[in-house]
């Protein structure tokens, strides 16, 4: 049995708006979970609805096995870490963390065990008599995560923890993140929009598009096996290319680029012919190089970006553009002609109406 248990979970706000469409998904415990989509998607909504801030309009929310649509926050042992960490100004590190088991009237020396123990997992050991505004942004996020580990509950929530804070801490926030993870070895939903801190994270990962789940998997998965157009679009950096063509005699064609669609897709082929195709590859899936078994492709350059371990080469074919990663040390020049390869392997094709992927 799953430690929590999302059936047909749906949110229709109050003024109709039907925000999350039958969320279902099974977490173990320990899992690390990441939900990501553009902003609006509905994952916050689904957060708060584990959380239990929610209420949940159709569906059932089991943890343990339990129906818990009906308990409290408290009751369903969740602890939630916001976007913005509103710590006590005026108490310091120590009395931020221990706010919760104070109120709760725990023993003060067990109090302090479990302060020290929590400070200790977050590097926080010499900040503890420190007041929040001599902290930087992300020890105070620290202290904010601090106050929702130190109580002993079965499932962490976090909205978007990192997003208050500048990149370069974001970057280092998220090792922090995945380090307590690991020590704590606690079940964490965690709710962000940007692809990699979902794929640096997560165990799993929800892609979520217009309230509806689009997929669930690991990082690999989703970046190997994208079911449809917007995950494949979603997941990586830059994103994957999409060409879309109309089959004709077997082939699509752009450019001078005239593409046998037989050798991805085998004797499938004469099922699409006459249908839109998406034909898709991953920046980084060329070579410039004429390679065997690979489509070779002419395209001119339109702009290179050196980012030092690798260039980004923005080329156009007719009308349909796209971005190649190339090596740093053969950098094609602007204006120029090339001629690339793509692995038949590493080609993508989605059916051009329901944008469902077809291998
Ligand atoms: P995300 O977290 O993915 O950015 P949300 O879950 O916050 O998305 O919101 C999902 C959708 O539900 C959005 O279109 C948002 O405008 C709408 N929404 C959120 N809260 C309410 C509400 N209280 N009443 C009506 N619509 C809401």
């Amino acid at each position: 049995m799953s430690y929590l248990t999302l059936k047909n979970i749906n949110k229709i706000y109050p003024n109709g708006y039907h925000a999350v469409h039958n969320f279902c998904m099974e977490i173990e415990k320990g899992e690390f979970i990441v939900f990501v989509g553009p902003s609006g998607c509905g994952k916050s909504t689904t957060l708060r609805m584990i959380a239990g801030l929610e209420d949940i309009s159709n569906g059932e929310f089991l943890i343990d096995g339990k129906r818990a649509n009906e308990w409290g926050p408290r009751e369903r042992q969740i602890a939630m870490v916001f976007q913005s960490y509103a710590l006590y100004p005026q108490m310091t590190v120590f009395d931020n963390i221990a706010f919760g088991l104070t109120l709760q009237g725990v023993d003060e020396e067990i109090i302090e065990e479990k302060v020290k123990n929590t400070a200790r997992i977050l590097g926080l050991t010499d900040y503890l008599d420190r007041l929040p505004r001599a902290l930087s942004g992300g020890q105070r996020q620290r202290v904010a995560i601090g106050r929702a580990i130190i109580r002993k509950v079965g499932v962490f929530l976090m909205d978007e923890p990192l997003s208050n804070l500048d990149a370069k801490q974001r970057v280092t926030m998220r090792s922090e993140i995945a380090q307590i993870h690991r020590e704590t070895g606690a079940t964490t939903i965690y709710v962000t929009h940007d692809q990699t801190e979902a794929m640096t994270l997560a165990d799993r990962i929800v892609v979520m598009k217009d309230g509806y789940v689009q997929q669930i998997g690991t990082p690999y998965e989703l970046y190997y096996k994208p079911v449809n157009v917007f995950v494949a679009g979603f997941i990586g950096e830059p994103p994957m290319n999409f060409i879309r063509g109309v089959v004709k005699n077997g082939n699509i064609s752009f450019g001078n680029n005239t593409l046998e669609l037989g050798k991805r897709l085998g004797a499938k082929v004469g099922e699409y012919e006459g249908k839109e195709i998406i034909f898709a590859f991953r920046p980084e899936a060329i070579t410039l190089e004429s390679e065997a078994d690979a489509y070779q492709v002419e395209a001119l350059v339109e702009l290179t970006e050196m980012l030092g371990d690798s260039v980004n080469v923005y080329i156009t074919a007719e009308d349909e553009k796209a971005i190649l990663k190339t090596d740093p040390h053969d950098m094609p020049e602007l204006d120029s002609i090339i001629s690339f390869s793509i692995p038949y392997k590493d080609v993508y094709l989605f059916d051009g109406e329901t944008e469902n992927v077809i291998l």
